[in-house]
């Protein structure tokens, strides 16, 4: 229903990260663990690489800091010359001559992997409850369901996405943050479009902000998608038109990206050059600058879309980059479980129970 089942489905190969940081060390092996399993598993994985190219020449020179922040994680990346690109590429754009190539990144079916996870998990004895919303803490160490069944537990861990820092403040941390939904809309290449894709297109993002740009990606099922795009969201489920809006949480984020706004430069870049791309003219226009011949004719709104958990903190009044993992009273919360955290997730998993102060 939420991020896992509405991404784009890239298992990334851990070019963007800082070395270092939690995403760095968790994506690449990550990404070659998700793969091999889907493989064990016999679900379509696309290998189909990725091209970063520069939509303007300024951006030419984070092409060598993506290279080397790409080689510090162990990623197999490579810098390609204007023949190799359009080989690659043959509808998109260099403003340089010059762009990454990514040989390693593939793409899955998103909703079909976590079905099957869902699947393999049963088959051990996992029970998903769902829907429960109205759940509470009762006394120590256990939840209260609204059918009035109780959970007891020694330690929980909170993967709650969108709602995870709701879940961490009723365990009483992680009060300085607050969760900010970037929704994330696609278009798609209409069937009859003159333009062909076999790889993942994307401009060199801006790395100041958590967001890749709207790109092209292939998908298994063949349909070209464009997109995603980072604008604010209604709601934290407001996946389509008003449906899920949260008019008091709306204003609050509004106050909050103002408030960024005045007094940082990059969250100004972000809204002057993103925050208004699900409007049709910035959306084509966007997605021109790295395929010139993209015209409004060749694409169609998707159904897809995905909200982003981007986690805000309210203290250092900014957008916080990396995954965040918070110790509470026999428990765990993850909140800013944002891009690659789908492709890293096996990794990611094993990090957190390794770094889990268990108190049973
Ligand atoms: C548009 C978009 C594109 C993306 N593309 C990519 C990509 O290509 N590659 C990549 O690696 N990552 C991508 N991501 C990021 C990726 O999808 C997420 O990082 C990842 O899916 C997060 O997984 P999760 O399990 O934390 O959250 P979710 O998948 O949202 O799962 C959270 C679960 O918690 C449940 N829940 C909520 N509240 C409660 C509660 N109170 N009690 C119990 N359960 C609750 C929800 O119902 C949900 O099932 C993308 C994200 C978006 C939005």
């Amino acid at each position: 229903m939420h991020s896992s089942g509405r991404n784009s489905g890239i298992l990334h190969a851990g070019i963007y990260y800082p070395p270092g940081s939690l995403k760095a060390k968790v994506c690449v092996s990550g990404a070659r663990r998700l793969r091999a399993w889907c493989e064990v598993e016999k679900l379509t994985v696309l290998s189909c690489g990725k091209v970063i190219t520069p939509q303007q020449p300024s951006l030419d020179p984070q092409l060598d800091l993506l290279l080397e922040r790409g080689m510090a994680n162990g990623a197999n990346v490579e810098i390609i010359d204007q023949q190799q690109f359009n080989e690659l590429v043959p509808d998109g754009r260099t403003s340089s001559g010059r762009a990454l190539w990514s040989p390693d990144t593939c793409v899955v079916k998103p909703l079909l992997v976590i079905q099957r996870l869902k699947k393999r998990l049963v088959e051990r004895g996992v029970r998903f409850i769902m829907s429960e919303d109205s759940w509470s803490l009762a006394k120590k160490n256990q939840i209260l369901l609204s059918d009035k069944a109780k959970i007891s537990y020694s330690h929980l861990f909170n993967c709650s996405g969108l709602q995870a820092d709701r879940v961490a403040h009723k365990f009483g941390v992680g009060q300085e943050y607050t969760m900010l939904p970037f929704r994330g809309g696609y278009y798609q290449l209409k069937p009859n479009a003159p333009l062909a894709f076999r790889t993942n297109l994307y401009p060199v993002p801006d790395l100041e902000v958590p967001f890749l740009g709207v790109h092209i990606s292939p998908s298994v099922d063949g349909t070209v998608y464009i997109g995603p795009t980072a604008t604010p969201a209604l709601g934290r489920e407001n996946y389509q038109g008003l449906k899920g809006a949260e008019p008091f949480m709306a204003l609050k984020f509004l106050g909050s990206l103002s408030k960024q706004a005045l007094f940082d430069r990059k969250m100004r870049r972000y809204i002057k050059e993103q925050a208004f791309d699900w409007m049709p003219h910035r959306f084509l226009a966007a997605a021109q600058q790295i395929v010139p011949a993209l015209c409004k004719e060749h694409i169609e709104p998707s159904l897809k879309s995905g909200i982003r958990p981007q986690l805000y903190d309210r203290k250092k009044n900014e957008l916080v980059q990396d995954f965040v993992m918070l110790s509470g009273p026999s428990s765990t919360h993850i909140v800013n479980a944002i891009s690659p955290a789908f492709t890293a997730s096996f990794e990611l998993a094993d990090h957190i129970l390794e770094k889990t102060q268990f108190n049973l």
